[in-house]
């Protein structure tokens, strides 16, 4: 058995990433993620902008933390 049903259609978007200047550095990092002058997280070097298809991300419902009941004991 698998452990997650995925769905059978993956919707991929143009996302905004950066991606390592160095041909052999393989690193990109979305966009989001990135705080400005991002230096590539592997070897440091300048990243610069690009443009990937990526998997949209469902944005996950932010769960309200349950209020603690007082149990009425
Ligand atoms: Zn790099």
């Amino acid at each position: 058995m698998t452990t997650k049903s995925n769905d059978s259609k993956l919707d991929v978007i143009p996302t905004k990433i950066w991606k390592c200047k160095n041909s052999e550095c393989k690193a990109w990092i979305r966009e989001e993620f990135t705080t400005g002058e991002q230096l590539c997280p592997i070897c440091r070097g300048p990243m610069h902008r690009s443009m990937r298809h990526l998997p949209a991300v469902k944005n996950k419902v932010p769960r309200q933390p349950r209020q603690p009941k007082n149990d009425a004991f």
